[in-house]
């Protein structure tokens, strides 16, 4: 284990990819074995020291940033202890980084779904903020591909937990852990009807105990090993950037090809029409990239979707033709858009897609303006009205604003970027607006990026006093200390702190 204490070589931990500041630590560890984390956690857990677990500091909602206490970093626990092949199922140190996972295997013919767009975050990163990306619109996110996880508890407890092997009954839920099983009540709150939701802890009567801790951002325990289920890889892909001359076509567009794939995973047969990712970036955001990418067309008024649909040699030409159909349905740019087959065609789309909003962060970063982007998905049926609502009032807000995400999961990043000091309370209140309207369509405050310490307001406009009041009890029972992530999520505050 290496500890770090001089200031220049903790620098590196007090910041990840949101716009919060001010993060101090007196101590970074970098433990290298599941009983260094145990000892660190018995003793922060004895002397009430707050820990932060940091991850590989790509979150986007500050939970990994510190404000004092010391940091337990994951980033030396970085082994893939196993693939097995034969049931298609890997066991992983949390501190590997996706981008090497997916690469390794990749490389033994598998597929891990969960690809959110940035890459360089960790695993246990990833199941902490229960992340996800394009493919969650086939293949859901993180949650729907851990099997089981041994969790560190802020005493040093160790908690091994398979999927299936520990229900709650009805809302009362017991978690086997070393010395004795922890007994907790689940939060009676109804999780949103959104295909994705990354906000608060998981809740649901005779839900799996393991569901609690994946999206739980370092508030409940150190996620150290993770059991990851990996599927064949695909024989081939179909993908293409389509770009739309109108916003109502590349709804109904939108709309179209996400129904039909819904409809399709319901039947029998892997040859079907069934869209794996529908992403858009609007015509804001295209010209943002518009330098780099020059082929861009001019007239998108409606923005571009970029979708990726599995193939096979049998099914490649009747899908392609499928595709085609419906993409000359909706646009007349057909001959402008970009379509690809080979591996090095779907890097350079999945490039295209990445480079919109690591652009627009490397402008944040360099120009210091601050972003107010959202996170928040809604109910399919009630999108459109979402779609309408952001559209219109970014239009009379005469704010500078860029749009791209998951819009086959009916959940977009509307990034909202005020132009000086004075335009920064109207972004706010803008900001604001979209997540009361988000709410009032049934909605959730986030999809993938979490809380964090950023959005614990939202959350508790989400979930009300009652649902925080749930939620910390459950912390308390597991942390009672109340050492871990501080100030994240709920907002719990440190007890008889040094
Ligand atoms: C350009 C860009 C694009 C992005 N696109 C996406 C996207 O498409 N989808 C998406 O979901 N996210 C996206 N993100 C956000 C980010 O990559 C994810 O939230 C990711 O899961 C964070 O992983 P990390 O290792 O960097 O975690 P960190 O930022 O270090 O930590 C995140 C949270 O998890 C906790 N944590 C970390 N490791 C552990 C552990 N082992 N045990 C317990 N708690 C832990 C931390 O305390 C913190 O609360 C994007 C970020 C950027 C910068």
């Amino acid at each position: 284990m290496t500890i770090r204490e001089n200031d220049s070589e903790m620098e590196g931990f007090l910041t990840d990819a949101s716009n919060l500041s001010g993060g101090y630590a007196e101590r970074v560890y970098q433990p290298e074995t599941e009983r260094e984390v145990q000892e660190i956690l018995a003793q922060c857990s004895r002397d009430r020291i707050p820990v932060t677990i940091s991850g590989a500091g790509t979150g986007l909602a500050g939970g990994r940033i510190p404000f004092g206490g010391v940091v337990l970093s994951m980033g030396r626990m970085n082994r893939v202890i196993e693939i097995d092949e034969e049931r298609g199922h890997a066991i992983v140190e949390a501190g590997v980084i996706l981008q090497d996972f997916q690469t390794e295997v990749d490389s033994r013919g598998f597929l891990y779904p969960p690809d959110p767009t940035e890459r360089g975050g960790q695993l246990g990163g990833n199941f902490s903020t229960n992340a996800s990306g394009a493919r969650t619109f086939k293949y859901g996110p993180t949650r729907s591909w851990v099997a089981g996880a041994h969790i560190v508890r802020s005493n040093g407890e160790m908690i091994g937990l398979a999927r299936g092997a520990c229900r709650a009954d009805g809302y009362s839920l017991r978690i086997p852990a070393e010395r004795e099983s922890i007994q907790l009540t689940v939060p009676h709150y109804k999780m949103p009807a959104t295909s994705k939701h990354a906000a608060g802890y998981f809740a649901a009567p005779d839900m799996d105990g393991l569901d609690l801790f994946i999206g739980s951002e370092g508030t409940l325990g150190v996620v150290t090993q993770i059991g990851l289920r990996l599927i064949p890889k695909p024989e081939r892909l179909f993908s293409g950037i389509v770009f739309f001359d109108d916003e109502e076509k590349m709804l109904s567009f939108v709309e179209e090809a996400r129904d039909r794939s819904r409809a399709n995973r319901q039947r029998e047969g892997s040859d079907l029409f069934d869209a794996r990712a529908l992403e858009l970036i609007d015509p804001n955001a295209l010209d943002f990239i518009r330098e780099t990418y020059p082929t861009i067309p001019d007239a998108v008024a409606g923005g571009a979707i970029w979708f990726e649909q599995e193939t096979t040699e049998r099914s490649e030409d009747q899908l392609i033709s499928a595709w085609a159909e419906l993409i000359e349905q909706h646009t007349s740019l057909v001959n402008d858009s970009w379509f690809g087959l080979t591996e090095s065609d779907q890097e350079r789309m999945r490039k295209f897609r990445h480079a919109v909003p690591s652009s627009a962060y490397e402008y944040i970063a360099k120009h210091r303006v601050r972003k107010f982007g959202t996170d928040m998905a809604i109910p399919d049926n009630r999108f459109r009205e979402m779609y309408r609502f952001y559209k219109d009032s970014l239009a009379s807000s005469g704010l500078a604003n860029l749009t791209w995400g998951h819009i086959g999961n009916s959940h977009l990043h509307v990034n909202i970027l005020p132009s000086s000091e004075e335009e920064i309370p109207k972004a706010k209140q803008l900001y604001d607006l979209f997540v009361t309207e988000a709410l009032k369509l049934g909605g959730t405050v986030s999809a993938e990026h979490g809380i964090g310490k950023i959005k614990r307001q939202y959350l508790r406009q989400m979930f009300g006093d009652k649902g925080i009041e749930e939620m910390r009890r459950v912390k308390q029972t597991l942390d009672p200390a109340g050492i871990l992530g501080v100030g994240t999520m709920i907002g719990e505050s440190i007890q008889n702190s040094k």
